[in-house]
């Protein structure tokens, strides 16, 4: 069976009902995070929860449950639907009320949702490697915030598979900030580059577990921005992210990166990062 978790509620997909006028649905009035499972243990959920915390706070949305009720019911679900490796998809939206743009009283509360799902393979992109495209950062400026407000990311991504690529690379004013759903690290000479965690980009959980372990490896690692120039100059890139963890790529807008295949600083954090999901 696969529940779900609706606030404190764990119920089938028959019985989940959605409001109409749920400002999530209409406004993307609301926040989420997906968290990793691997061998059926959760993956930095507490970071995920940390983050979940603030993006509310940011939005003055009401955090629905206690930290750790929230915790234990993940966990729960995640058991209850036998889930050894994949994710789980959690949403907070404002709540449903009569259409308005400005918040609804206090008395309307927070709509909580969290379900599962299995993982697709991807040991052959974390293996191959992949090609991107580069393309116009559209996004509002409070990217730090994992907000349902997804439309900047959608128009990108959708450009770059009709591109034939895996992820959009997104420039603002000739400064690579993220990809759609994912960060980018580029290597140069030795030293790793990314974005600084600013409202430029969302601060990815797989990002700062990255930067962690490179500086335990003694690899000199630069929160600084870098330019597209830079990025396509690169002797080795990847991306990061919670359904991708650490993927390589290749070629972007037809160019190669380095020699085209994965890089030997990527393939050492990729292991590092396997040992540390295993
Ligand atoms: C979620 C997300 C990431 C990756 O974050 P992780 O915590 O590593 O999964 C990167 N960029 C954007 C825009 C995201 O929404």
């Amino acid at each position: 069976m696969n529940y779900i978790l609706y606030d404190k509620n764990f119920i089938t997909i028959e019985d989940l009902k959605i409001d109409m006028e749920d400002r999530g649905y209409q406004f993307g009035d609301g926040i989420y995070e997906v968290i990793g499972v691997y061998n059926g243990k959760t993956f930095k959920m507490i970071e995920h929860l940390n983050r979940l915390e603030r993006s509310a706070k940011e939005l003055q949305i009401d955090f629905p449950h206690d930290f750790r009720f929230l915790k234990e019911s993940l966990e729960k679900l995640q058991s209850l639907n036998g889930l050894q490796n994949g994710m789980i998809y959690l949403q907070i939206t404002r709540g449903a009320a009569s259409r308005v743009h400005h918040f609804p009283g206090s008395d309307v509360p927070p709509v909580l949702i969290a379900y599962t799902r299995e993982m697709n393979d991807n040991s052959f992109i974390q293996k191959k490697g992949v090609e991107c495209i580069t393309t116009e950062d559209l996004r509002w400026l409070r990217c730090d915030i994992k907000s349902l407000n997804l439309l900047g990311n959608v128009l990108a991504k959708q450009k770059a598979v009709e591109n034939n690529s895996f992820e959009a690379i997104l420039c603002r004013n000739e400064i690579v900030t993220e990809g759609s759903a994912t960060n980018v690290f580029i290597v140069k000479n030795g030293v790793l580059y990314t974005h600084p965690a600013n409202n430029y980009i969302l601060n990815g959980i797989t990002r700062s577990t990255v930067i962690e372990q490179c500086r335990k490896m003694n690899y000199k690692v630069e929160e600084k921005p870098f330019k597209t120039q830079d990025l396509l100059d690169a002797d080795e890139a990847f991306l990061t992210g919670t359904l991708i963890d650490v993927v390589p790529v290749r070629k972007i807008n037809d160019y190669n990166i380095g020699s085209g295949v994965p890089g030997s600083i990527t393939i050492g954090i990729q292991q590092i990062f396997n040992t540390l999901i295993n």
